[in-house]
């Protein structure tokens, strides 16, 4: 017990001081797929003393090749991640709290968990998302680090609010954009590498060492053998609506959250209902259990009918496996939830 951190502790940018300062920090893990289930790993290791995990997701087959927090069972029993990566993280370091929300990762739901965060870590695979983070941040004052891959390719930046420029402000010059679907694949050591520069920043503020973050965006192609750094500085807009003079926050406001989306890479659709909904899981699955085969566990309820699988969560979001149409999506939706 005693000796848990001492490697740690022995590295002197960190030593024991920097120890203590890890166990007082609060990280705010937003994703829980490749990139969240490492970066978590890693900073429960270390010692943080509190992590928040938001994901929307449940453990598939296709995941175990990369997202190394999951196994086997919880893909068979489809447990949402945010709760099996809270299981197999107590087993790792049980002195950590870990506070696990099954939710989407909207910009009123995000805000309301921002007490008493000193960083927000990116592992979202989408762009919106990261641009409600990115207005949350500097609203609020909290760093955060951006981290994306896709293929061999990977990229992260560090962005401290009222120093470096935001994500907002490099979105003319770096192509931080395209960075959001899985379509063409992933490995896994792009994954490794990406949560090796966004961890290793998140020690060093951590331990409140502004001085030595790395301040350029960095970027790199495993397969390809290339290698960027970027001094970003000067890309810093007093004009910015995120992050410049008269900030006005674009993307938390609520027109610009979408309600209906398709996954990422994914044959699903996104609903989120209008209004706040919580099912009755127990009531729904009789109801359903006329019209199809279901599965259920504590978190979800999974329905397939025809070539479709409805995945109904507690929170009232479903997903519809099966189709990218929006459509069609929709009038699944409606025929057996409405
Ligand atoms: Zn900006």
């Amino acid at each position: 017990m005693k000796d848990r951190y001492s490697r740690q502790e022995l590295f002197s940018p960190i030593g024991k001081e920097g120890q203590k300062k890890i166990k007082d920090k609060h990280v705010l893990l937003v994703g829980a797929g490749a990139l969240g289930t490492a970066s978590a790993e890693v900073l429960v290791r270390a010692g943080i003393g509190k992590l928040t995990i938001v994901d929307r997701d449940y453990v598939e087959w296709s995941n175990l090749q990369r997202q190394q927090l999951y196994d086997e069972e919880d893909a068979e029993r489809k447990i949402p991640k945010a709760i099996a990566a809270k299981e197999r993280l107590s087993k790792v370091n049980s002195h950590v709290e870990i506070i696990p929300h099954v939710i989407d990762g909207t910009s009123e739901k995000l805000e309301s968990l921002l007490h008493d965060v000193h960083l927000i870590l990116d592992a979202t695979d989408n762009f919106d998302t990261r641009m409600v983070l990115n207005d949350l941040s500097q609203k609020n004052n909290i760093p955060w680090i951006y981290g994306a891959c896709v293929g061999s390719f990977g990229m992260s930046y560090t962005i401290i609010p009222g120093k470096t420029p935001c994500l907002h402000c490099l979105l003319e010059h770096v192509p931080v954009g395209g960075m959001t679907c899985d379509t063409v694949g992933i490995i896994s050591p792009v994954i490794q590498m990406v949560v090796a520069y966004q961890v290793s920043e998140a020690l060093k503020i951590l331990v409140e060492d502004e001085e030595s973050l790395r301040q350029t965006l960095v970027s790199f192609d495993l397969w390809k053998n290339q290698y960027t750094a970027v001094k970003v500085g000067k890309m810093k807009k007093h004009t910015c609506l995120s992050c410049g003079n008269y900030p006005t926050y674009p993307f938390l406001s609520f027109e610009n959250q979408t309600k209906t989306e398709v996954l990422c890479g994914r044959d699903t659709v996104q609903i989120r209902p209008p209004k706040a909904v919580q099912y009755d899981l127990e009531k729904l699955a009789d109801q359903l259990s006329h019209e199809g085969e279901i599965e259920r566990n504590p978190y979800l309820l999974s329905f397939t009918v025809e070539s479709f699988r409805i995945v109904i969560f507690r929170d009232g979001r479903v997903f519809v496996h099966g189709t990218k149409d929006i459509k069609e999506a929709k009038t699944l939706y409606y025929r057996y939830l409405g």
